[in-house]
């Protein structure tokens, strides 16, 4: 008797919880614009904001405030996307361009007229984060899947009362929204993201509601600030999800094609190890290797290594060539291997913070303008160049290779890349070394550029990056 009772109880307060979240969608279904917002199948949404980073800036401990602008494109009825981007950091501008559809999904650069297939990527996250931007898009997806607000309870949104729910998408990852009792979405936090995505200031456009401020938290400090946000209601015209004419595709290399590890004995006891945009250089030292190339990882690349060669040698030395989080990602794995850290001293704190245990002292070393290691058969050099004020190069001058970070790469298959400002400095430094480099490996590729390769980069200098003409939105 008494378990049926319960059984009754469950039932009621469950269908009592099913009718709050259908109340709950209705209500944001239709403060977004009711009507308006079932007919509304595409739109054109542009924001400039400025994203606060820390572990990409320029100088190690500073935060960088990196300048984005963005034009999501979406079309509810076709499924297609696509999405501009322009990112500038450290005063250089970097363009993006992704195109979602149905019969197949493409990442176009403008610059060189190429582009890549994309296929990996869905309707849902083809625009990375860019659609947790805008309000509307959530209030859309709700009005196609209202049964998607599930486990709502009342809580409170600074202050204020506010419904709570999960927003069960399946495309997408769950997420848990804040609405105010007229409907509007206030936040937004995905499951498996540590950031809030918030919401205000919300106006009619054209009888659809849109929040015309937005920001983003992360722990509970402001990342990211939009200072412009804009909408323009649909219908968008075909050519907007189609490829310009005359473009051809990338010449991909082995790395973006295929993700098994691979190694390449560049000297005698020199390995470039790694797969797709991760790879390390070893050098063997007799019982054990120095490392550089952080990317995390570095316990797999140094196991597949010992494995090909047949031998069980320790990594005793690990470079940190710049203090980027990214290239920090193997710190901590290096650390539990065993390994002594090798950094400039201006990024020796951030190293520090990236191995995450308590290491003694001695186990980190540093690197002034530079470091000869090994009877002078590494040289380690601390050039400094447009992309970090401290910035460490591995070089092995009687074997003639250098190993480089974020500096010097080629990611097609054929040809060498055009150069940069500071290839210039780095020609000049290896004469003033008396250096005479032959093989140029790095951590984002497979490829070892040759010397011809470098002249090549040298006589055909890159145009500085600029917004396209045809783009609107990032024209300054
Ligand atoms: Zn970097």
């Amino acid at each position: 008797m008494i378990f049926r009772l319960l059984l009754l109880l469950t039932v009621s307060v469950a269908a009592q919880g099913a009718e709050t979240e259908r109340a709950l969608a209705a209500s944001i279904i239709d403060r977004y614009g009711a009507n308006k917002l079932l007919e509304m199948n595409a739109f054109s949404f542009r924001e400039r904001s400025r994203h606060l980073e820390t572990g990409q800036s320029y100088y190690p401990g500073q935060q960088g405030a990196k300048l984005n602008q963005l034009q999501l494109d979406v079309d509810f009825a076709a499924q297609k996307k696509s999405l501009y981007t322009q990112g500038i950091r450290n005063q250089k501008p970097h363009f993006q361009h992704r195109i979602y559809r149905p019969n197949g999904s493409l990442s176009i650069n403008h610059s060189s007229k190429r582009y890549r297939e994309n296929n990996s990527k869905q309707f849902s996250d083809i625009d990375g984060s860019a659609s947790r931007h805008i309000d509307l898009y959530w209030a859309k997806l709700i009005s196609l899947h209202p049964n998607s607000v599930v486990g709502a309870y009342a809580g409170e949104y600074f202050g204020r009362p506010v419904s709570i729910a999960t927003l069960d998408l399946k495309a997408y990852p769950k997420a848990t929204i804040y609405v105010a009792q007229d409907g509007r979405i206030l936040s937004l936090q995905v499951d498996e993201s540590s950031s809030t995505h918030h919401f205000s200031n919300h106006q009619s456009v054209h009888g659809v509601l849109f929040a015309r401020d937005f920001h983003i938290s992360k722990s509970n400090t402001i990342s990211s600030v939009a200072s412009q946000r804009d909408l323009i209601l649909g219908p968008l015209a075909d050519a907007v999800f189609e490829l310009p004419a005359g473009y051809k595709a990338a010449n991909l290399s082995h790395q973006t094609q295929s993700n098994t590890l691979q190694m390449k004995a560049l000297a005698k006891g020199v390995y470039h190890v790694g797969r797709d945009f991760d790879f390390s250089l070893f050098v063997d030292a007799g019982d054990h290797y120095y490392g550089v190339g952080g990317y995390k990882g570095i316990k797999e690349r140094l196991e597949y290594l010992n494995q090909q060669l047949g031998l069980n040698k320790p990594l005793k030395y690990m470079v940190a060539t710049h203090h980027h989080s990214d290239h920090l990602g193997a710190m901590a794995e290096a650390a539990k291997m065993g390994a002594s850290f090798i950094s400039s001293a201006q990024a020796q704190a951030t190293v520090k913070a990236a191995v995450k245990q308590d290491l003694d002292d001695s186990r980190f070393l540093t690197v002034g303008t530079k470091l000869s290691l090994l009877d002078g058969r590494i040289q380690i050099v601390n050039f400094p160049n447009g992309h970090s004020a401290h910035h460490l190069l591995f070089v092995l001058p009687k074997d003639n290779i250098l190993f480089s970070e974020d500096l010097y790469f080629a990611t097609d298959a054929h040809g060498a890349p055009k150069g940069g400002p500071q290839l210039e400095s780095l020609s000049s430094l290896f004469a003033q070394q008396q250096w005479d480099i032959k093989q140029f490996a790095a951590a984002h590729s497979d490829r070892v550029l040759s010397a011809s390769d470098f002249q090549y980069s040298l006589d055909n200098m890159e145009d500085e990056p600029r917004c396209p003409p045809t783009w609107d939105f990032c024209q300054l």
